[in-house]
């Protein structure tokens, strides 16, 4: 018998339930470890308190006095939350989040020692990170990275740890994590916003993008996750044959939440409003064992900052409760996968959301430019906006068989669809008096504030408006936002720097009147982006044909979809949105080509040894069983003995027939992945892609086979049905 999946079995059948924490009131908990403004106004001494909220809103420098100050006080009010370590908390190319403890504790000499922590260290570290990726930036042996303390992410004590939300650069400056490239974008859709915003209120002085993330996982007991090498090494199965019983019954959606996952979203969402991690929704997901979290959303960089820490408290806090969270976008085969939709918005400092419909006029005018610019943005720009969500566990998602498709499209719904048809049809140039009250009253005066059809119709749509806002769902559910993040509001600045120009051509230059100006622009922007606007179905063939028709790419692997990023007019965009120079773009993309085929590597190996190792021994002891009793009935019944034994020695052969066929592909595969690996960069990642990943299909359907034919005690690794359904 199988004795580490029993044991399992046996161990998660067994738990005690965990004492969940009393539960405080929500409002009095929240953001009682973090250095929040309320905290910092309370510690800080006025100057410093001044100093600092300047640099978190005009993005000014913060100079050694004032850095001293905040650190002496910051010390303090950790020490008062029995903080003894701090560490500079940043975001590193590698996916994840990364951080290296250095207690506040100093000697001074003869045998004293004080906690310290003055401005040098709160301003800038340099960890010895030479082992973190860096696409060929940082030479290890000769330049180094430093951390740079992100005043607009406030500190936070997570455990005993002080933690200082950082930007990660090479010595020589260029960006090394992904929170540098997101503030330059915020920084240059701010820009270009606020300047369109002048058009319609002179007094708007900043823009904001905001985000609000919604966090899909699975949540699997930890004896279990921990019986099959895939889910440990890989975060995923390679193989499992499908459960008689799936999510066919939608049993699950939107159902009463298990117990034992519920008590640890209590706890979970307590640690969270300590750390002032705003969460508000949870909620069971389509597939069995699976959840969503979301919060409410707040400005970009926190709310990527956010998103980060969550998945670290996340793994903390499920393992108390003796869970393993998978954010694999694709954990199981044929049940749904996991994404992070990402609601993207820009508001302004006097409060208005310029993706919500106005309640005048001019509010929707405003509302229309900000709705049409952003859709021309994604239009120009499908490509890019496909690349930044590409990886290896997203490409299960995107590109095979399950919503959102690879293919970018926007969704808008039928009331928007009417109300660009109409904008469409304006007259070229000044437009008659008449003309301009109609569209006033008829076209933008009547859209209501509330859209009926467009909050979730449409759930195949990658980037659908919501009412009042973008969703780009196609985003996945282990992503680090900052990078969608990036790209769209990069892309977004660019199209209203280029909006801007036209319209401020036409006022000075053609005598037009400025909401002339707009409706004009508007209009052939409705009838450039055409191709992008689609309400139907995004699953299968007729979509993919007619996409093609239209010229929108459909990059179904990874290795393709990252290709865009290095060209000529990509890497144009980002210098002059100064959000990455040539050689940081280079870099990035030499690092994600990287991960693609690391990950498909280590999960070929590790498919390679399940089969050999697990799958492969089983299969031939349970066959010595078929043959012991085939030969036992071969002495009992003589040469009658071939009645007796048909299904027995049927069963013989079709395990021999598999045996066979999983030696040849797992040896076929090896020879793939050696060949593989004497390439590099794009081709590698190809060679992996295209010559190594489709063995996994055929040595898995010939284990899935096996084990349905295997005598159940004898089958080593989880089924599906127990790490689904086990609660
Ligand atoms: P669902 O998409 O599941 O229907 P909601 O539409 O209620 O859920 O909201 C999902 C997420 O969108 C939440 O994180 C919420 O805070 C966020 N959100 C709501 N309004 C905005 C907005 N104007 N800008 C950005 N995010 C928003
Ligand atoms: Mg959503």
């Amino acid at each position: 018998m199988s004795k580490i999946r029993f044991n399992a079995l046996n161990e998660t059948l067994r738990r005690a339930p965990i004492k969940v924490k009393e539960v405080k009131k929500r409002s009095s908990l929240f953001g009682e470890n973090v250095f929040n403004k309320d905290t910092m106004r309370q510690y800080l001494t006025k100057e410093a308190f001044n100093g600092v909220m300047n640099a978190i809103e005009h993005g000014a420098k913060i100079d050694r006095k004032i850095a001293d100050q905040a650190a002496a006080s910051m010390k303090d009010w950790a020490l008062s939350k029995k903080a003894t370590h701090y560490t500079h908390w940043f975001q590193p190319l590698t996916g994840g989040t990364a951080e290296k403890h250095d207690a506040f504790f100093e000697t001074i000499g003869d045998g004293n020692a004080i906690e310290f922590f003055g401005g040098n260290e709160l301003v800038q570290q340099e960890p010895d990170a030479s082992s973190f990726p860096n696409g060929g930036i940082r030479n290890t042996f000769e330049a180094r990275g430093y951390t740079a303390w992100d005043p607009t992410s406030p500190a936070y004590i997570y455990g005993t740890t002080l933690c200082i939300p950082t930007i990660f650069v090479a010595y020589t400056g260029e960006a090394l994590d992904n929170k540098t490239p997101l503030l330059r974008a915020l920084h240059a859709v701010d820009k270009s916003a606020t300047a369109i915003c002048k058009y319609f209120d002179k007094n708007i002085k900043k823009v904001t993008a905001s985000l609000g993330w919604e966090q899909e996982y699975f949540l699997i007991d930890t004896a279990l996750a921990a019986s099959r090498p895939d889910i440990t090494l890989t975060g995923r199965t390679l193989l499992g044959h499908s459960s008689a019983k799936g999510q066919q019954l939608d049993d699950h959606y939107f159902g009463s939440i298990p117990k034992r996952a519920l008590d640890f979203m209590r706890d979970l969402e307590q640690e969270c409003m300590l750390l002032g991690i705003p969460v508000k929704t949870r909620h069971n997901e389509v597939a069995p064992n699976q959840f969503e979290l979301a919060p409410i959303y707040e400005e970009s960089n926190l709310a990527v900052d956010h998103n980060s820490l969550l998945m670290d408290v996340m793994d903390k806090v499920a393992a108390l409760h003796h869970f393993k969270v998978l954010f694999h976008e694709k954990p199981f085969a044929g049940v749904n996968g996991s994404g992070k939709h990402n609601n993207w918005s820009l508001s302004t400092n006097t409060g208005v959301n310029l993706l919500g419909p106005g309640n005048n006029p001019m509010g929707n005018l405003q509302f229309l430019t900000f709705f049409i610019n952003t859709i021309k943005a994604v239009c120009d720009y499908e490509e890019l906006l496909r690349a930044s969500i590409a990886s290896a566990s997203n490409d299960h998602r995107l590109g095979a068989n399950e919503a959102p498709p690879a293919i970018m499209s926007v969704f808008i719904g039928a009331q928007l669809t009417k109300v660009l048809e109409e904008l469409e049809g304006v007259t070229k140039g000044k437009l008659s008096p008449k003309e301009k009250t109609d569209l006033k009253l008829n076209v933008v005066g009547k859209i209501p504030d509330v859209l009926l059809d467009n909050t979730d119709r449409n759930r195949t749509s990658p980037f659908a408006f919501t009412g009042n806002k973008f969703e780009f769902r196609a985003v996945g559910s282990i992503a680090n936002c900052a990078k969608p993040m990036t790209v769209l509001n990069t892309i977004v600045a660019k199209q209203l720097n280029d909006f801007k120009t036209e319209i401020d051509a036409l006022i000075d230059g053609k005598g037009l009147k400025k909401d002339e100006a707009i409706f004009n622009v508007l209009r052939e922007y409705i009838k450039a982006s055409k191709k992008i606007l689609f309400e139907g179905n995004g699953y299968g063939e007729a979509w993919e044909k007619e996409a093609k028709k239209r010229g929108l790419s459909n990059n179904k692997t990874t290795p393709e979809a990252l290709k865009v990023q290095i060209s000529d007019r990509i890497i144009s965009l980002y210098k002059e949105m100064k959000v990455m120079t040539k050689i940081e773009v280079e870099a990035r993309h030499e690092i994600e080509l990287e991960n693609y085929t690391k990950c498909i590597q280590i999960e070929g190996r590790v498919l390679g040894d399940i089969a050999s190792n697990h799958v492969i021994p089983t299969a031939i002891s349970y066959q010595n069983i078929l043959i012991k009793n085939v030969t036992g009935l071969k002495e009992i019944f003589g040469s009658s003995f071939k009645k007796t034994a048909a299904n027995q020695i049927d069963l013989i052969e079709k395990i021999s027939e598999h045996i066979s066929e999983i030696n040849s592909n797992v040896k076929l595969m090896i020879k793939e992945r050696k060949k593989a690996n004497k390439l590099e960069g794009q081709k590698a990642a190809e060679a992996y892609c295209n010559k190594v990943k489709p063995y996994f299909d055929e040595i898995r359907y010939h284990c899935d086979k096996l084990e349905l034919m295997i005598d159940d005690e004898q089958w080593p690794l989880t089924k599906y049905r127990e790490l689904l359904f086990t609660r």
